[in-house]
């Protein structure tokens, strides 16, 4: 049973079309590792029965002859997508009982594709945080080493995947929470192109900046899933009708252009993870593609730019939550302000109260030209900065995040530090483009290091091929 579970997504999904095994077999040894693996903290819910019904369904269409891209195969959802008839908690106190009637766009998809959704994962609250310890319910655990951080927002998406207790997860990344996780388990993760994939169903924290996308152990498996997952969606105003597969599948690097942005490569960089970074550039170009150096000249600004945008937006959001339209509400409440008043203060966490202070104080009268107004033009900036860097390349390179994967408890009391490790991740997601990080190395202690990178809009194909190169002959 062991070895069924370390099988790649596409090795078991070979298997099941073979009938070596059953996708109730598998199932039950994905949810005997989830058991297993429970001090992980990988999991808000475990859906087991929705599961083993699931793969039953699946056993009878793949007897029947049928096929499908991900037919019994047993993958995680985030817990702030939303799963019909199963808790969606954003893991936060306030949605502690929420079930919602309707399923995600994407999770309809994976559904459709045959896919069997084993549980929630747990995360940072409101998907807030890079190191999934805001969670209300409980703290996740690093993958390769339980005394650190799993990396966030999407902490859980990425240990059940690192730690064999799916084939593949989804995540959501606003600024950093599929990559950064990814690259502190040393698994793979992919933030579409902005509009790429539907957010309907997706809670909602900054909504300008949040995507959707896959984690998954290897680099064929998180295309799997991409291409399942992605597509246009009426039902998300934002969501891109046009060409969503502009970038090419290829295996030689012949005639490809990698550019390195000198910003993204600071004289204070970590030197194992510059190192790392040196040794993978070198495998692209001792393998036939251009290393080009370029610029992002207003790199310094998206950092701040990042955290006044997504505040005031998750301020705008997270409005709903007020106690009466879903969600808790506080007891013992006599007027309607009370109602709100108890609520908020009682089932936000105190990283969302935070973003909520912040996103209101930039939004406020004469402070909002001072910061909101700014940074859009930031945004603006930085777009036509990346914009002109990729125009020269097929893709930028640069680290996933400035260090690796830190002991639990160490950022208590210091938001700063936590925020600084979002800053190579961040201007992806204000300039919209799709990125992955792929582990390219380990530091002295073990840890993984993540390599990320940044494609064009809608050329998801082209860094997933990339990355499949390097992962096929450029690590040790
Ligand atoms: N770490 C970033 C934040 O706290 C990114 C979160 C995310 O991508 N959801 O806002």
């Amino acid at each position: 049973m062991k070895d069924i579970v370390k099988k790649s997504l596409g090795e078991i999904k070979k298997d099941l079309a073979e009938r070596k095994v059953s996708s109730v077999e598998v199932t039950e040894a994905v949810l005997e590792s989830i058991k297993e693996h429970e001090d992980y903290g990988a999991y808000v819910t475990v859906c087991a029965e929705a599961a083993m019904e699931a793969a039953r369904a699946a056993d009878k269409a793949i007897a029947e002859g049928k096929d499908a891209p991900l037919l019994g195969v047993p993958v995680a959802v985030k817990d702030n997508i939303c799963t019909e008839g199963v808790r969606t908690t954003c893991a936060s106190k306030f949605l502690e009982n929420y079930i919602p009637p309707y399923d995600a766009f994407v999770v309809k998809k994976l559904k459709a594709a045959g896919a069997v959704i084993v549980g929630k994962a747990n995360m940072d609250e409101f998907a807030m945080g890079s190191t999934s310890e805001f969670s209300a319910y409980k703290v996740v655990k690093n993958a390769v080493d339980p005394t650190r951080v799993p990396g966030g927002s999407s902490g859980g998406s990425a240990v059940a995947v690192a730690s064999y207790q799916a084939y593949a997860s989804l995540g959501s990344d606003t600024g950093g929470s599929i990559r950064q996780p990814a690259a502190f388990n040393g698994v793979v993760g992919l933030k579409p192109t902005y509009s790429a994939v539907s957010r309907n169903g997706l809670v909602a924290f900054a909504s300008s900046l949040d995507q959707i996308g896959p984690l998954a152990r290897n680099v064929a498996d998180c295309r799997t899933v991409y291409y399942v997952i992605k597509g246009h969606d009426a039902g998300d105003s934002t969501s891109y009708a046009g060409d969503l597969d502009k970038g090419d599948d290829f295996t030689s690097l012949k005639g490809r252009k990698i550019g390195v942005a000198k910003e993204f490569f600071p004289t204070a960089l970590n030197a194992t993870i510059r190192a790392a970074l040196e040794k993978a550039i070198k495998f692209y170009e001792d393998n036939g593609a251009e290393i080009v150096e370029t610029s992002i000249g207003s790199f310094d600004m998206a950092l701040a730019c990042y955290y006044i945008l997504s505040s005031a937006e998750a301020t705008s959001n997270l409005s709903r939550y007020d106690g009466i339209k879903y969600g808790r509400r506080a007891e013992g409440c006599k007027t309607l302000d009370e109602i709100y008043y108890k609520s908020r203060t009682e089932f936000f966490g105190a990283e969302v109260k935070r973003r909520i202070m912040l996103g209101n104080f930039v939004l406020s009268s004469g402070y909002y030209d001072a910061f909101y107004l700014r940074a859009s033009k930031a945004r603006t900036l930085i777009k036509k900065d990346f914009d002109n860097a990729l125009s020269g390349c097929d893709a930028l390179i640069c680290p996933t995040a400035p260090t690796t994967a830190y002991k639990l408890g160490s950022n208590a009391g210091d938001t700063t530090a936590a925020y600084l490790g979002d800053v190579f991740t961040v201007p992806v997601n204000i300039a919209g483009l799709p990125a992955l990080s792929v582990n390219c190395g380990y530091d002295g202690d073990g840890m993984p290091i993540g390599m990320q990178l940044i494609g064009k809009p809608y050329c998801e194909k082209t860094l997933l091929s990339l990355a499949e190169i390097f992962e096929k002959g450029g690590r040790e």
